[in-house]
């Protein structure tokens, strides 16, 4: 989550990742310590990766497939495959000099011809486990190799992607494409695709030497393999396709509900509803269960289907192979490399059997990775954007309209004009569309119609780095990562000093707790569970002041405060306002009433605007609102 500076991470050494333990050094004794420094010494070193990322829409690699996927590596893949045409040779010419040695040898009373032809025997299969040895390392190394490009196409696609994408896709179903999917594609990968040719090879090699043999004995059997096989497989292919992607399909629901289930384990435990979530779990599992039967179902019939295939067609061949033998048409050691020639055909169907089971499988997963590369990120760079300059930090809202993806519009027409330096708190009620004005101005959505700009620039035409580094977005959950204090504060900018940080800590009013977290260094746990909600806008609020923005798009906690921290953040937004452009979306109007403006949105228009004092005595909206607002606060002190 957040890398080291500097190129290079070499293995720890047992001081550092004692320190990292907490455990002080001196307790591993000393023997122990330089077998710890031995086992530490061996750790691969790991480069901090390089990262290509673009946010321009174009980027795409086109349409994702498997050819286009390896056409890259072909070179590699031609060496694996020159590797297997050794091994396929070496290895077929076993029978052909067990006739030679039969005929020859054997029966001709030879002895040399047969020592020759074992000993020829014995080097081409030592030439073989060479050939097959060298072709498993390379083949493995390649097939990681593209893992790992196709993992990290993954999730560069996925943070290329907007808010929208996230709202729609579930995380398990998207967890599910970056690791089942993923691995399903594995055994392709590292075997598949040269073993596919292995196998192919083979068969076309065994199918030359059989009728170089007998083209009568080749053409009878082919007759009695090759329809039925053809027929079968195409049976397969069918049902195998819709079957694997249901798979792949319940798989993505069983990881959701693992993950939604997780994330809302609280809220299931507070409403004593784990006997339902159980129940549901179940469920998920229980159709993941029957899609993954039906699947085997089809393969059990098709596997043992195609070895029967091959064990009729060798009866056939006895049979008809020994009348010929009996005839006189060909020799005995000529039947004897048929019928394992016959042996060594069927070994690579079977195999080829088990591939296509694999491709199938993988094919599905490739579908599931299709779908997922083909959802294109709406908002992006364009090729022409320009680098933001600094701003001043002026923000118009100019005729803007704007409907999430397939939904009603949210907004309608919205004009809003903040000048450097001011703060424009959005009211109103719940779904008014404040939150949405907010979304705008960070551009997380680009708008249906009209534009907002910064100092006159319309935000689609600048990048949206430039753009991102100058605003600061404060979320109504502000989300905490798992880690220490350092990385979470520091994380919009991950160059800042310590004593940056703390000053910043300092500014919103956290120094404090962050003190009793233990500094810096101090723990933060996954969401923040730790910390109060409080203490985590605080957090967050440290968090955006770091990165020192020109703008801030603050989105208020709508939980409520206790006293003390309502009082801690509006100090902290004291601090935070001073000489900056914010647009604050106010859920309480203690803070709305410190903005210069407010704005009434309701149902996605602005329907109110001005100064606390100018609203009030209009007597509109605002008015009303702020009146039933006081004679609460009013009964609420009466109570205290
Ligand atoms: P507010 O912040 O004023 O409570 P929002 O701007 O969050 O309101 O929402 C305005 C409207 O847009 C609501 O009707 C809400 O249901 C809808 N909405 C909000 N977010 C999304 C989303 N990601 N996708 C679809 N509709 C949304």
């Amino acid at each position: 989550m957040f890398p080291s500076p500097g190129g290079m991470r070499s293995g720890p050494s047992s001081v550092q990742a004692a320190a990292q333990a907490g455990l002080p050094h001196a307790e591993v004794p000393g023997d122990l310590r330089a077998r710890v420094e031995r086992v530490l010494a061996d750790e691969p070193v790991h480069r901090d990766p390089a990262v290509r990322w673009s946010r321009t829409a174009d980027e795409s690699e086109g349409r994702f497939g498997l050819g286009r996927f390896l056409w890259p590596h072909r070179y590699r893949l031609a060496m694996a495959l020159l590797l297997v045409a050794a091994e396929t040779v070496a290895l077929q010419l076993g029978p052909v000099l067990t006739q030679i040695g039969v005929d020859h040898g054997i029966v001709a009373g030879d002895r040399s011809v047969l020592v020759t032809a074992a000993l020829a025997y014995a080097g081409l299969l030592a030439v073989a486990a060479a050939a097959a040895a060298a072709r498993t390392a390379f083949t493995g190394r390649l097939g990681e190799r593209l893992l790992e490009r196709l993992r990290v196409r993954t999730f560069e696609h996925m943070q290329r992607q907007q808010m929208d994408f996230y709202t729609t896709e579930r995380a398990g179903v998207l967890l599910t494409r970056m690791t089942s999917d993923i691995e399903a594609l594995s055994v392709l990968f590292n075997e598949g695709v040269v073993n596919f040719a292995l196998q192919g090879l083979t068969l076309a090699v065994i199918t030359v030497l059989l009728f170089n043999y007998d083209p009568l004995l080749a053409l009878v059997t082919l007759a009695a393999a090759v329809p039925a096989t053809v027929a079968s497989s195409m049976w397969f292919r069918r049902r195998a396709a819709a079957d694997y992607r249901n798979v792949r399909d319940r798989i993505g629901d069983l990881l959701g509900n693992l993950q939604e289930s997780l994330a809302g384990i609280r809220v299931i435990a507070a409403h004593d509803r784990r006997n339902v979530s159980v129940a549901e779990h179940r469920r998920v599992v229980n159709r993941h269960r029957d899609a993954n039967l039906r699947a085997s179902r089809a393969n059990s019939l098709y596997g043992p289907g195609s070895e029967a295939i091959g064990i009729a067609t060798q009866a056939v061949l006895l049979g008809v192979g020994g009348a010929m033998t009996a005839s006189g048409r060909i020799t005995v050691g000529e039947l004897a490399a048929y019928l394992l020639f016959l042996t060594a055909f069927f070994a690579p169907v079977q195999a080829l059997v088990q591939l296509y089971n694999s491709y199938q499988q993988g094919g599905a997963a490739i579908a599931k990775l299709r779908e997922l590369f083909d959802t294109r990120p709406s908002v992006t760079d364009r090729p022409d954007a320009a680098t933001l300059a600094p701003v001043r930090g002026e923000i118009d809202l100019d005729g803007v309209s704007f409907s999430y993806r397939d939904g009603s519009p949210v907004l309608h027409d919205v004009s809003l004009h903040v000048s450097p330096g001011e703060t424009v708190a959005l009211v109103g009620e719940t779904g008014a569309g404040k939150s949405t004005i907010a979304r705008l101005i960070a551009r997380l959505y680009d708008p249906t119609q009209g534009a907002v700009r910064i100092d006159g620039r319309d935000l689609r035409d600048v990048t949206i780095t430039s753009l991102r580094s100058q605003i600061g977005v404060v979320s109504q959950e502000p989300f905490l990562f798992a880690g220490t204090v350092r990385d979470n504060v520091g994380f919009a900018r991950p160059g800042a000093s310590d004593a940056e940080l703390l000053a910043a800590l300092d500014a919103v009013g956290m120094g404090e707790v962050a003190e009793r977290l233990g500094g810096l260094d101090g723990a933060v746990h996954e969401r923040g569970a730790t910390l109060s909600a409080g203490e985590r806008q605080l957090l967050a609020l440290a968090r955006t002041f770091v990165s020192e923005p020109r703008v801030l798009v603050l989105d208020e906690a709508t939980s409520n405060l206790d006293l003390r921290s309502e009082a801690q953040i509006e100090q902290a937004l004291d601090v935070m306002l001073r000489g900056r452009t914010a647009v604050i979306v106010a859920h309480r109007l203690a803070t709305a009433r410190r903005a210069d403006r407010i704005a009434v949105v309701d149902a996605g228009r602005i329907v109110e605007i001005g100064s606390h004092r100018e609203l009030v005595e209009a007597g509109g909206r605002y008015a009303t609102m702020f009146a039933m607002w006081e004679s609460h606060a009013a009964t609420d002190d009466a109570i205290r």
